[in-house]
């Protein structure tokens, strides 16, 4: 893929997942008193509302969920067929992450494969897709 990505809108919610692939980091919500995570990033916990919910890097690693091979070229430059997939994290129950498995030719990538996040940085955004874990 190197089309240009959709620019996610920036706020003080979000910031540090978009940006933490600069310190090699996965952030996703926390929740300090249920222990919960919340995703999309928010100030607050959607499990128990509590305002004590801050980003915290999670190891990155996960299996994929659900999976599809996209092979229309919706932007100028982009390189198909790819992976769009849900990526199920290891480390934060409940998170599902949409993606792009990337590393890999397509039709090796399968459901339930183990994977593991890289960032692609574009304009200050660190995407986080991820690829195979041989
Ligand atoms: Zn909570």
């Amino acid at each position: 893929m190197s089309a240009k990505r959709p620019r996610p809108r920036l706020d003080a919610a979000n910031r540090p997942f978009w940006t933490g692939g600069s310190e090699g980091r996965l952030n996703i919500v926390k929740c300090d008193d249920c222990g919960q995570f919340t995703h999309p990033p928010r100030q607050f916990c959607r499990h128990c509302q509590s305002e004590n919910a801050a980003p915290f890097a999670v190891a990155g690693t996960g299996v994929i969920d659900t999976m599809t091979v996209n092979h229309q070229p919706w932007l100028p430059g982009l390189e198909v067929p790819f992976v769009i997939a849900r990526v199920k994290l290891d480390d934060a129950p409940g998170v599902y992450l949409t993606t792009n498995i990337v590393g890999s030719p397509v039709e090796a990538v399968e459901i339930d494969d183990k994977v593991k996040v890289v960032f692609e940085e574009q304009d200050g955004i660190w995407f986080p897709l991820f690829e195979k874990v041989a």
